[in-house]
């Protein structure tokens, strides 16, 4: 009987998580003491999570056909922007981005394109104050949770963002518009951005290569389906533009103060650098040195943005 009672409970306990499971969460990072909470399946036992550090001098020099992105910048119509409690997200665009070439063998189209305040990746051990992902599906599968069972299945591009006294153009206009989503009463409730936008505002140049590895998704059910390219150039953005997503409301009127997963382990995954575009691309002893100017930078400011 005891038995049986105890079972019962177990099973209401798991039914609770399940039916909890989009109430996932970051941990409280300003409290001492908090440990990266577990999310659960692949989450915790897969073997090709993200994000991870990327070294640029320890990567593989990868030879690729250069990727071709269209439609990156045709102005959308009244795109949508919703916060889901975890991010703020771009998504209906009426314009077909879709990118080809590169390590990846299909045309893959963009379906969203959300934002971490406090970079996901870190290049050379540096965090970046914000990092776009811009999600793709492969167009052989018919929606995103087919091909988030795909290994296939997704391409994300990461862009990683550095502090400046320059706004950044693209962010400048989703920030207009995040006073009416910031709430945690307007969780999933989407406003339609009514200026001109078109995603090469956010970054202007898409052509200066980047680092390609196999990962996952970095949120539940962190699906390992995921060929992540995450741009070697990096793009301005103010600390005044990153502050105003820290005012951003998840679940109970918490302020979501950041929204950045923990590094994974590489367990032994090739990391491929891509230079595109030779005639312009920096050369890497370039971006390092850039990338240990932007650590000082940031590592000065963090201080700040607290
Ligand atoms: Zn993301």
């Amino acid at each position: 009987m005891i038995g049986g009672k105890l079972f019962f409970t177990f099973a209401v306990i798991l039914l609770f998580q399940y039916a909890a499971c989009d109430h996932w969460s970051y941990p409280d990072r300003n409290s001492t003491n908090v440990s990266f909470p577990l999310w659960g399946g692949l989450c915790d036992v897969g073997n090709r999570q993200s994000p991870i550090d990327l070294s640029i001098s320890g990567a593989l020099k990868g030879n690729f056909p250069d990727i071709d992105y269209r439609n990156y910048d045709k102005p959308l119509t009244s795109p949508s922007l919703v916060n889901n409690g975890h991010t703020v997200k771009l998504t209906k665009f009426d314009v077909e981005m879709t990118m080809t070439g590169g390590p990846l063998n299909d045309k893959f189209i963009v379906e969203e394109l959300h934002l971490h305040w406090w970079s996901e990746h870190t290049i050379d051990k540096i965090r970046y104050p914000m990092e776009a992902h811009i999600v793709h599906r492969n167009t052989r599968y018919s929606n995103i949770s087919e091909a988030a069972a795909h290994k296939d299945g997704i391409a994300v591009v990461g862009v990683l963002f550095h502090a400046s006294n320059q706004p950044n153009v693209g962010i400048g206009k989703i920030v207009e518009n995040i006073e009416f989503i910031n709430s945690a009463d307007d969780i999933d409730k989407a406003v339609t951005i009514e200026q001109k936008l078109n995603l090469r505002e956010l970054f202007p140049r898409l052509s200066g290569g980047y680092l390609s590895y196999p990962g996952s998704l970095t949120t539940p059910s962190c699906a390992e389906s995921v060929t992540w390219l995450v741009l070697l150039d990096t793009f301005p953005v103010t600390l005044d533009q990153v502050n105003k997503f820290k005012g951003v409301e998840t679940y109970g009127g918490k302020k979501l103060s950041d929204n950045y997963r923990d590094l994974q382990r590489k367990n032994n995954r090739p990391v491929l650098v891509v230079h595109q575009d030779s005639s312009s691309a920096p050369a890497p002893i370039n971006m390092s040195a850039m990338s240990l100017f932007g650590s000082i930078v940031v590592i000065y400011i963090s201080k700040f943005l607290q």
